[in-house]
């Protein structure tokens, strides 16, 4: 039952990074950055191993860190939470993922509007809830999707909208429109929005709305986070999620059976980095906007057309025109014909679509730039 259609295959992500490990191809498949992030983070999580911090934590996580996650909410964005009730924190934002849609959906007559491509852990744990999956396609090249589709998807039924915003794996932004009549349909219909907002601090053109942020959407709406993207500590699986207390403690009587409790020291390292300077994060969208265009000018120049992410660490490229009709049969074959490695779109769609998103491939732009630029090489000379 697990995965997108019931493949119970190792992930995407497992089977392409051993790929690349094999065949020594650049890494531009699953998403992780090569580089450390901040000092102060890293020299937290030390600290805290050095004084102790090595036992079991509180199950909704360590005081210092839900402070500072309510504190961020508050600095960024405007929203207000209470530390000791209307915020968890998880292993990573998998974890309040799976624990969300466990505790908020009850079998096959439930259903889950996902946005379609999607995450591969969304259709796992629907797939593990027993919930019905519902996806709204995002079509190439902006991945926006069609109101109406989404009028069409939500009804009486549905007892989750999961949004993902920015996108993985397309890169797109929702725009304000998207996002209001989301909140509208889980309104009218009495659904919960629950939103992975992973890349918030990964967006290169205007500052992340979070969906919780607008009118009406805040007594409905669960958001999940996670320490890896913006610190680039994905291994430490530190994630949050938040929102109203009743929701939360839902998510919470999942969550203590899942894992019960999570990475004591890393729990205060990732509190330091959510303190952190404006500049830093600043300088962490800008550098991966960089980063991205640089990746785009490395499609674009291998003759593949880009789809321009807004945000996130990824950028699709259509890759049709160097032949690949199957981009999955392409992405198996590019480590060795050109020592890249990318993943192909359809393995975050469900069968049915799959041949919509056939050509496309998704690469990530959160590397070195010798990588990236060595990649760019590479690709102009595929043959
Ligand atoms: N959601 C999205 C959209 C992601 O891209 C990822 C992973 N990169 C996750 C969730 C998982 O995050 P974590 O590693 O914090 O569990
Ligand atoms: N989120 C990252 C990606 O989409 C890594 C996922 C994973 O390894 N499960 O590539």
């Amino acid at each position: 039952l697990l995965g997108v259609d019931g493949d119970t295959r190792p992930t995407i992500f497992a089977e392409m990074s051993a790929l690349a490990a094999q065949t020594g191809a650049l890494n531009l498949g699953q998403g992780f950055p090569d580089e450390d992030g901040p000092a102060e983070v890293l020299e937290a999580a030390r600290q805290a191993i050095s004084a102790g911090v090595n036992q079991y934590p509180p199950g909704r996580g360590l005081p210092v860190l839900l402070d500072a996650i309510a504190v961020h909410q508050r600095r960024f964005y405007g929203i207000e939470l209470d530390p000791a009730r209307e915020v968890l924190v998880t292993a990573g934002a998998t974890e309040a993922l799976a624990a969300a849609l466990l505790a908020l959906t009850d079998g096959p007559d439930d259903e889950v509007v996902v946005f379609e491509p999607f995450y591969d852990a969304y259709a796992a744990v629907i797939a593990l809830s027993g919930a019905r999956l519902v996806p709204v396609p995002l079509r190439w090249p902006d991945f926006q999707p069609d109101l109406d589709d989404l009028r069409a998807a939500v009804t009486d039924r549905t007892r989750v909208i999961l949004v993902n915003d920015p996108h993985n794996p397309t890169g797109a932004v929702f725009t304000e429109e998207t996002r209001a009549e989301i909140v509208r349909l889980a309104e009218q219909h009495g659904a919960v929005i629950v939103t992975d907002e992973v890349y918030e601090h990964l967006v290169f053109d205007a500052p992340h709305v979070p969906i919780a942020t607008l009118p009406g959407a805040a007594e409905r709406t669960l958001t999940i986070s996670s320490g890896g993207k913006t610190f680039s500590t994905t291994g430490w699986k530190i994630g949050w999620i938040t929102g109203p207390s009743a929701l939360v403690e839902a998510v919470l009587v999942v969550k203590q059976f899942l894992t019960y409790v999570n990475g004591a020291p890393f729990q205060p390292a990732i509190a330091v980095g959510l303190g952190l300077p404006d500049s830093f994060f600043h300088r962490i969208a800008t550098t991966l906007r960089d980063k991205r265009d640089l990746l785009i000018a490395g499609l674009t120049g291998a003759g593949m057309p880009v789809s321009v992410a807004g945000g996130s660490y990824f950028t699709v490229a259509d890759a049709a025109p160097l032949g690949a009709e199957d981009a999955a049969a392409f992405c198996r074959e590019l480590p060795h014909r050109a020592g890249v490695v990318g993943i192909p779109l359809t393995a975050f769609t469900t069968a049915g679509r799959r041949s919509e998103y056939a050509g496309l491939v998704r690469f990530a732009a959160c590397k070195r730039t010798e990588v990236l630029e060595e990649a760019a090489r590479r690709l102009a000379g595929y043959s």
